[in-house]
């Protein structure tokens, strides 16, 4: 399969292009801005490159004249995109070793043409033609059509119950989930249709980026989309699969420059338990949806035969200003660990809330309630203040065994990064426990600090001064290039979990996660990989000089009392 690497810094055409690429048959790979492009390629090794050449920090003729010089890209083919056809730039690229040149707006069949004749002449005489023409007889164009959502190119309704019957004909037990964008009706309403309908298009991408398939993901219907997992291990997949697209989904959409969020809910029911067919089981699916729904939304939900009372909202809502009081928010402690000398050198604070009668109530459930209602400032305060006493209470039995002293990261959401005396609280708090500054690290994510660049860059450096170090969370995830990260005062960034799984089988994520650290260092930053489950992942990070991991690998997220035992033993991670 050739692969593509695609350097453009407008998000909507970069994606378009891998779509369109992606759908047939390419293995193809985006970069931001023309630092990551480089990068990407050193690590990708594409077959073909297509460059935009207004770009921030380095444009389109930079990464070729550098690329140019690299005896791995002498003659890789290169194609610039111009917005206009003008003759200069034109001349310009040639005499630099351009291939040819793509006008935008690009059409799906000159882009998928000038592909073709550039992979031929470079000898790939694979089946690429065969791929490229695929999709140009009327016949086949008619049975795409009749298969897939023409908004989304995901399956349709009648390819879905299609997929359904293949399934339980190969399969004795198989999960469907149905996802519904919460309050979708206002955002068409507000922003309107074409504004709604890219960021459908977005949901889809973003939907087949977390089950890494699109062979059994259907638009139903404006915004429900449905999913069928068949495997082993159901229960615990289904429950995952919902969990990462409740998570992959919360992250911002940026649709011509503007920035929104959705919320999803998802309902999930088990053949043959919940129904003997498609529409059976459709029913009992979308009567979790609703109780998920009901419950606030923002939240998946699995059929049970005897469906209770929805937890209310409103209620979740009321007990969530009392859990401090009533002592039911606990921090739990995930180590963070040194891949120089395997030893934990952070934590991760993470905030739990076990319900009296809900039990442990997720994340997802309550942490954007708390956003909403304005819960978080209290909350959030109160996580500041337990992290840094816990850890100045460490610190003290560290030091008497004589072992290093470790940092605590703190999450801060948007909300109460936004708050105006943010930084006179936290100021207040390291006073009061006395805790050295530069042993707090707030944890923040791309797009709370791009909300307001200007206000963001102010309050940072404050933190700064203060002795504070700040981490980028889920990078990756949030879409803004290198180029325009530099501005802000960083120390560390962490790579969002969805690079580093699947790291060692799936050779883009771990070119698109090395890149990531090559950048960061290049930056000057360190660089931290989340979510770390495997030793083949660890060892793929040894080796590109990852300096921090947190995952299972070494130890989930653990009650004070456990951790500091891992602490006192000096617990390392073997490598
Ligand atoms: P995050 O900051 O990205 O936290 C990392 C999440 O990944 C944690 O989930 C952690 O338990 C999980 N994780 C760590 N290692 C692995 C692994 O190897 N595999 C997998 N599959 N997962 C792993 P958790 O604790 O459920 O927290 C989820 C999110 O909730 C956090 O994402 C953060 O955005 C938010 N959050 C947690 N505590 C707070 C808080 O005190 N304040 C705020 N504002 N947000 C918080
Ligand atoms: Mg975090
Ligand atoms: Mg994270």
């Amino acid at each position: 399969m050739p692969k593509i690497l695609v350097i453009e810094d407008e998000q909507l055409i970069r994606e378009d292009i891998i779509e369109i690429l992606t759908s047939h048959g390419f293995d193809s790979v985006g970069a931001e801005d023309g630092l990551m492009g480089m990068q990407l390629a050193r690590n990708y090794h594409p077959d073909l490159i297509i460059c935009d050449i207004t770009m921030p920090n380095l444009d389109g003729y930079g990464v070729l004249r550098e690329l140019r010089l690299s005896s791995q890209f002498a003659t890789t083919p290169f194609m610039f995109m111009t917005a206009k056809a003008d003759r200069a730039s034109q001349r310009l690229g040639m005499n630099l070793g351009a291939d040819d040149y793509l006008t935008k707006p690009i059409g799906q069949n000159d882009l998928l043409e000038a592909i073709a004749t550039r992979l031929h002449k470079n000898l790939y005489q694979t089946n690429t033609k065969d791929l490229i023409l695929s999709l140009q007889t009327a016949e086949e164009k008619l049975n795409y059509l009749s298969q897939n959502d023409t908004l989304t190119g995901l399956l349709n309704r009648y390819a879905f119950r299609q997929r359904f019957s293949n399934a339980i004909a190969n399969q004795t037990s198989l999960a469907v989930l149905i996802v519904d964008i919460d309050r979708f009706k206002r955002i068409n309403r507000t922003k309107g249709y074409i504004f709604a309908d890219l960021l459908l298009q977005l949901i889809a991408q973003r939907l087949g980026q977390v089950i890494g398939t699109k062979d059994s993901l259907a638009r139903l219907n404006a915004d429900e989309f449905a999913i069928i997992i068949g495997r082993n291990n159901l229960q615990a997949i289904a429950a995952t699969v919902a969990s990462n697209i409740l998570s992959s989904l919360s992250q911002s959409f940026t649709i011509d420059k503007q920035e929104l969020r959705v919320n999803l809910s998802i309902g999930i029911a088990f053949y043959p338990e919940h129904g003997q067919n498609l529409d059976a089981l459709m029913r009992s699916a979308n009567t979790a949806l609703q109780h998920a729904k009901l419950g606030g939304g923002d939240a998946y939900y699995i059929y049970t035969t005897d469906i209770q009372e929805p937890e209310d909202s409103l209620e979740l809502e009321i007990d969530l200003y009392k859990a401090i009081d009533r002592d039911q928010l606990q921090l739990y402690y995930q180590p963070q660990i040194c891949l120089k000398t395997g030893k934990i050198t952070g934590v991760e604070a993470l905030l739990r809330w076990e319900h009296p009668h809900y039990g442990s109530v997720p994340w997802y459930k309550f942490i954007p309630l708390a956003e909403r209602n304005g819960a978080i400032m209290e909350i959030g305060t109160w996580v500041i203040r337990t992290a840094c006493k816990q850890m100045k209470a460490w610190h003290r039995l560290l030091s008497l065994q004589n072992l290093d002293l470790i940092k605590v990261g703190v999450n801060l959401s948007a909300r109460q990064f936004q708050q105006s005396n943010l930084g006179q609280i936290v100021a207040d708090i390291l006073t009061e426990t006395t805790l050295d500054p530069t042993y707090l690290n707030l944890e923040l994510t791309e797009s709370t600090i791009i909300q307001d660049v200007e206000a963001s860059i102010s309050r940072l450096n404050y933190f700064k001064s203060l002795g504070v170090e700040i981490s980028l969370d889920d990078f990756g995830t949030g879409y803004s290039s290198f180029s325009y990260l530099q501005q802000f005062p960083l120390n560390t960034l962490k790579i969002d979990q969805s690079f580093i799984r699947d790291m060692s089988t799936n050779s883009k994520n771990k070119a698109i996660a090395i890149a990531m650290i090559q950048l960061g260092h290049n930056m000057n930053l360190k660089v931290l990989a989340e979510g770390v489950e495997h030793k083949a992942e660890l060892d793929i990070l040894v080796e590109s000089n990852c300096d921090l991991i947190q995952g299972y690998l070494f130890s989930k997220a653990l009650p004070a009392i456990e951790l500091e035992s891992l602490l006192l033993q000096d617990q390392r991670l073997i490598m």
